[in-house]
């Protein structure tokens, strides 16, 4: 975990140094370490102060919804020993949206995994835990457990929230509100792999990196080229482990109580909400091909899977740029 704050630290020193250098020149940037990863936003029209009030927004949204923050939203159903708990109206849009996922994905998206995570704890651990702690843990799992009434929160059967599977996108589709309110027609929003494109880039699309799984720093396997999108991934090298040559990440199956063993090793989601993205991506990497597609469809959203093998797969909205640059995806017109 140190590893990873101090690598995140110094991509944000680099883009510090890269935006002090070009302060008055077109794209804006600012980075912050926020919600345990690097947030960075990015404006090719407006001025900094949009840049500004954006990121203070961002910490507003990570003090409303952060499981780690005493006070927060999260923080107080998960300490109310199952009492009723009014919450703010952006915490319960984000629950609504998190429960729909959750019975579309028939529970493979579910944010009580919280006592798994924390038993996994994969950021520090250095071996996987005894199984009859993860079948303990598995016991108070389910959404089924969270009742959302208007904006009252009750939590049966002792469990807990993490909405570490769905929040990012969530705050990320807030600051394109707040972008496109300011006036900002052109942005690139990036909350540790979370991207909104707000517009387009002078007149044409931005191209968004599908990263390489375990590939080198800022490999890429596909280029997807994109407007007023939202691109997502979730993927089994982004927060992991290893004990005796076998790799622990950060993706549980509530199922199993297990990091999810599918053969897959990344899916992007492709749409315009990025909450629905975030969620989408964590339950399409457990549910794989055929089970992630269909549940991709009723939201109308396009995939990209990445395989063990490296081989990528697409869902029917996308294309392939026929101009022999195979690895440069396109939505259909
Ligand atoms: P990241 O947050 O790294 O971008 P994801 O969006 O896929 O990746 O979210 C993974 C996080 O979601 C985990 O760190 C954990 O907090 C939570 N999580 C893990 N498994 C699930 C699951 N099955 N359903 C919902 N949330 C999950
Ligand atoms: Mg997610």
């Amino acid at each position: 975990m140190k590893k990873l704050i101090c690598l995140m630290l110094s991509a944000v020193l680099v883009l510090g140094l890269l935006c002090s250098c070009s302060r008055n020149v077109y794209p804006l940037s600012s980075t912050q370490i926020m919600m345990d990863t690097v947030v960075s936003v990015t404006i090719y029209d407006g001025d900094d102060g949009v840049l500004t009030g954006a990121m203070q927004l961002c910490k507003r949204y990570e003090n409303l919804l952060s499981k780690t923050v005493p006070g927060s939203d999260v923080y107080k159903i998960n300490h109310a020993n199952g009492q009723p708990v009014t919450v703010a109206d952006d915490t319960a849009e984000l629950l609504s949206i998190a429960l729909d996922i959750s019975k579309k994905s028939g529970g493979a998206f579910d944010p009580t995994v919280l006592p798994l995570v924390e038993l996994w704890d994969v950021n520090n651990a250095t071996a996987a835990p005894d199984d009859a702690k993860v079948k303990a843990a598995l016991t108070s799992v389910g959404y089924q457990n969270i009742l959302l009434d208007g904006n009252v929160v009750t939590v049966k059967n002792g469990a807990g929230l993490d909405l570490g599977g769905i929040a990012k996108g969530f705050i990320a589709d807030k600051l394109t509100a707040y972008l496109k309110e300011n006036g900002i027609k052109s942005a690139i929003i990036n909350l540790g792999g979370n991207t909104v494109l707000v517009g387009g880039k002078n007149g044409g699309d931005f191209s968004v990196g599908v990263q390489k799984p375990f590939g080198k720093q800022n490999e890429l396997c596909a280029t997807v080229m994109l407007r007023d999108k939202t691109a997502v991934t979730s993927g089994t090298y982004q927060r992991y482990f290893e004990q005796n040559g076998r790799l622990y990440h950060h993706i549980i199956d509530p199922k199993t109580g297990y990091p999810t063993d599918n053969g897959l090793d990344a899916v992007t989601v492709v749409t315009d909400s990025s909450a629905v993205a975030d969620g989408l991506s964590t339950a399409c990497l457990i549910l794989g091909l055929e089970k992630g597609k269909a549940l991709a469809k009723t939201y109308g959203a396009e995939l990209i899977f990445v395989d063990k093998n490296g081989k990528l797969t697409v869902t029917d909205g996308l294309v392939f740029d026929k101009n022999g640059k195979e690895n440069i995806l396109k939505l259909k017109e």
